[in-house]
């Protein structure tokens, strides 16, 4: 194994923070249970509401419109359930009238796109909107899209693979004066361009601590006041009943305290983390002949970089560049054995064997310049060396 390690897969999940490392250390042994009356349970309570405020200034949000869940895709979940609860009768079959369709995109997280599959399952219209060779929806489409059957729109801000990021502002503005609820799996924008609630118009917004530098199993939902929210899991009435269990009171506090950092530091991650992508993307470019560049130009996000290579695997790639100590991903989804190739650069329209050979950088706090010239040096040869095994087999 090469001594060096240079992680680029912060969009899968980040490291948490040595700040907010150090203050779950120091909250280990509080133990109280949130809800105990007593003294214990206070002081714990406490840090769970100052995690509340701190979250929900990080999205500009009242704290009384955050529920804290297990991460981005049980909030997804949520807000699809609620939705579904809306749309149906009291057995739970589709309304038969009134507001029972569905839009979500062709491009978001699993999370969002089997919880749109399951309804589709369940008899409910649902429409996948298509996207454009950068990744994003036409507004034309989703115009087309809408009528007064729309009940629910799920567009996510940005995208974990490639990056570009969705007009969601322009989008719930639509979807408002069309009378239907619009929420955004912000899980990949927070942290990393401004996120907020009132300026997006959005009526619920997804988010998740482990994409932050916080720990990971410990999310939230942000929810307009008078939005309809039922509980995805039933019990006790922790989060004044919208999600039942024990309140996870070290993950609450060590994303409460990630998200304190974030918001000080958002316009830094933009300066800084972009002259690192594009620092990298240029050397690629030069150093590598014939390659493509994924996502769309401007609107995207600072980290993140989706580069295809043809002719060579993005299997082989990985486990290449991992031998020297690059920790990257691919598009493909391993699913049972099978690799597909990934939805979103299918979407984009980017043929099934080019998608194949599609790597995704995603970087984040702690990679320095060196770093991204020893990606820079070490990935060259290994596509030149796979593209020659490729040549000789083929
Ligand atoms: C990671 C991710 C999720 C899932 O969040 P978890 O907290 O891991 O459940 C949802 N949406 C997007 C866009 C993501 O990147």
């Amino acid at each position: 194994m090469a001594e060096r390690r240079v992680y680029v897969d912060y969009n899968a999940t980040t490291p948490i923070k040595p700040a907010v490392k150090a203050a779950m250390i120091a909250d280990l042994d509080i133990y109280g249970n949130a809800s105990s009356m007593h003294a214990d349970g206070r002081l714990a309570h406490a840090r769970v509401e100052e995690s509340r405020r701190a979250v929900g200034k990080l999205l500009g949000a009242p704290s009384e419109c955050i529920i804290f869940t297990s991460g981005g895709s049980e909030s997804n979940n949520t807000v699809f359930q609620t939705m579904r609860r809306l749309a149906s009768d009291q057995n739970g079959t589709p309304l038969k009238d009134g507001r029972n369709e569905f839009i979500t995109t062709a491009v978001e997280h699993p999370c969002v796109l089997n919880s749109a599959s399951y309804l589709k399952s369940l008899g409910f219209k649902v429409t996948f909107l298509p996207v454009d060779e950068y990744g994003k929806i036409r507004i034309a489409d989703l115009k087309n899209a809408l009528s007064e059957k729309t009940l629910f729109v799920s567009v996510m801000m940005a995208n974990n693979e490639i990056g570009t990021i969705q007009d969601i502002k322009e989008i719930s503005r639509l979807v408002k004066a069309a009378g239907a609820w619009m929420h955004t799996d912000a899980v990949q924008a927070v942290g990393k361009v401004p996120v907020n609630v009132e300026d997006l118009g959005v009526d619920y917004l997804t988010m998740s601590a482990h994409k932050i530098y916080g720990p990971k199993g410990i999310g939230a939902l942000y929810f307009r006041k008078g939005a309809p929210l039922y509980p995805l899991i039933h019990g006790g009435h922790q989060e004044d009943g919208f999600r039942a269990g024990t309140y996870n009171n070290l993950g609450i506090l060590g994303f409460g305290k990630a998200a304190e950092i974030a918001v000080g530091e958002v316009e830094e991650y933009g300066r800084e983390l972009s002259a690192l992508r594009d620092r990298l993307r240029e050397g690629l470019l030069s150093a590598i002949p014939n390659i493509k560049i994924n996502g769309h130009p401007v609107d995207t996000l600072p980290n993140t970089l989706n580069v295809s290579f043809p002719g060579a695997e993005g299997e082989a790639i990985l486990l290449s560049m991992d031998i020297m100590g690059i920790e990257a991903s691919t598009g493909s989804a391993c699913a049972s054995g099978s690799l597909e190739p990934s939805h979103v650069l299918m979407a984009t329209g980017v043929e099934a064997e080019l998608a194949h050979g599609s790597i995704r950088f995603s970087l984040g706090w702690g990679i320095t310049n060196d770093d991204v010239e020893y990606i820079i040096e070490t990935v060259p040869p290994i596509i030149a060396r796979l593209r020659s095994m490729s040549t000789l087999t083929s």
